[in-house]
């Protein structure tokens, strides 16, 4: 009965999004493990929870011109998919790379609605983006992109409607100009947007929430198997937001962090990674994770991200992209002792990778569980501008840290209540789909 019912799911989502196999992919990873539960609740068969739940309130898609420094006009497309309001206004970031399609926005909102529901706090899950590559561009190349962007987007957004953040592409200069422009065109200064400036309405630890949560996240599934960070090697991808933070959080736990990535390619430094140097060239001078060796020389450098997955290592963190470890990458680092995995990027492993994780027993924290800390924060930046108030860094970083032990909490109860104790994949899905699912009931046939 439940692989018929997976069956059925997969067979209209897949009739009705032709074409988005991320899209497929993260409905399959859902519903395979809440399909034995849906069967015993007749009312969320009865009301259709799953078909609903799967089919986003609202997709928007636009034109966005632009005029490069050259003075040519430039056409990308803008997306926000509003998916789900059933406990808030919807929330979840914007996504600015050119592999960005209406199936890897609709992925990311259909997970950020699970993952939302997990952090406790009253939000809904959306995503959006463009096919706009800021690599390479200027300042004002990306402020006049930002601004065009917006000018489609503000219809569709506000502080009780949605509240669009950063994802990859989109950090701290973005979200300015598309906060200036939404001011320009409401006169409204409200928390439209999360990830803002510190001076004007951002919260402190917003920039490391996501990184630190993870790890904060990652230290619990550890302590269930009476072992903490101190000594261990630990692998990080990517070298964005979410990674930099990951990696300086486990260095001040006592890890040592060997590798890190960027699309280009992976340093490798048995001695520990010197994190700042990775956050300067990064985020000071946008540059390339190979610059690492100029300053630390007895580091490597090897052209391929994939290549990250064959350091041997204790813990590993893929905190960049979709689907950047694969099967293979999995059974290398099990082969190679890997026992805890914790998921910084969104569903960056695949499902036969997961399996792989599975077989070997090996701890797994899933993206929704693990990387929440992000939009649990912009929650709370959301809160503070409500309440027009700043907490200290130390205040927000403390709740972060309740938030992620709560999530925990949550996922290990529900893995028990339905029969699979100690799978945080099953119980991430289950304590989250539950929650939103009882929303929907309650507020009718919307
Ligand atoms: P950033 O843009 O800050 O960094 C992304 C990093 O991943 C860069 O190092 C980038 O390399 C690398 N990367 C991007 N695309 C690819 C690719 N196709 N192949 C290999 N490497 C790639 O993004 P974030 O750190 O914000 O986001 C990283 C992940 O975390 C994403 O999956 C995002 O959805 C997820 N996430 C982010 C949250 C946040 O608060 N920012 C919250 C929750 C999840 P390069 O510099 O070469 O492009």
């Amino acid at each position: 009965m439940p692989s018929q019912f997976v069956q059925d799911i997969m067979g209209v989502v897949t009739f009705r999004n032709p074409g988005e196999p991320e899209f497929h992919q993260a409905v399959q990873e859902v519903v395979e493990s809440i399909a034995p539960i849906v069967v015993k609740h007749p009312e969320f068969i009865k009301m259709r929870i799953v078909e609903r739940i799967v089919e986003p309130e609202r997709q928007l898609m636009f034109r966005v011109p632009w005029v490069d420094d050259a003075g040519e006009v430039q056409v990308t497309r803008g997306y926000r998919v509003q998916f789900n309001s059933a406990i808030g206004p919807y929330k979840g970031g914007l996504r600015f790379h050119p592999s960005v399609y209406l199936g890897i926005i609709k992925f990311l909102g259909f997970e950020q609605v699970f993952k939302n529901a997990l952090t406790t706090m009253p939000i809904g899950g959306g995503k959006g983006g463009s096919d706009f590559d800021p690599k390479g561009k200027s300042d004002n190349e990306v402020m006049r992109f930002c601004q065009s962007f917006m000018t489609e987007l503000y219809r569709h957004v506000g502080a009780d409607v949605d509240v669009p953040a950063g994802d990859i592409g989109v950090g701290g200069r973005e979200i300015g100009y598309l906060f200036g422009q939404y001011k320009r065109l409401t006169t409204q200064f409200t928390g439209v947007l999360t990830g803002k400036g510190i001076a004007w309405g951002g919260s402190l630890a917003r920039t490391e929430a996501t990184g630190y949560g993870l790890i904060y996240f990652v230290t619990r599934m550890l302590k269930s198997r009476q072992v903490d960070w101190d000594g261990l090697r630990v692998v990080v991808s990517g070298s964005g937001n979410v990674a930099i933070y990951a990696a300086q959080k486990a260095t001040d736990m006592g890890a040592n962090v060997i590798a890190m990535s960027d699309s280009s390619g992976y340093i490798y430094d048995p001695d520990g990674i010197k994190v700042n140097t990775v956050r300067v060239i990064k985020e000071g001078e946008r540059g390339r994770i190979r610059e690492y060796i100029d300053n630390h020389p007895s580091a490597e450098y090897h052209d391929g991200c994939q290549g990250v997955w064959t350091i041997p290592c204790d813990v590993a963190l893929p905190c960049a992209t979709q689907n950047e470890i694969d099967a293979a990458a999995a059974q290398t680092l099990v082969r190679n002792g890997c026992f805890a995995v914790g998921e910084g990027a969104n569903m960056p492993s695949t499902n036969e990778a997961i399996s792989a994780f599975r077989d070997a027993g090996i701890a797994f924290g899933p993206a929704k569980a693990a990387n929440a800390g992000g939009v649990a924060t912009s929650a709370l930046e959301m809160a503070q501008n409500s309440m027009r108030t700043a907490w200290t860094f130390e205040e927000v970083d403390r709740k972060l840290m309740g938030i992620m032990d709560d999530i925990y909490d949550q996922c290990i109860e529900a893995a028990e209540a339905y029969g699979r104790p100690g799978d945080l994949i099953v119980g991430a899905n289950a304590a989250s789909f539950i929650k939103v699912a009882r929303a929907m009931i309650d507020q009718g046939l919307v």
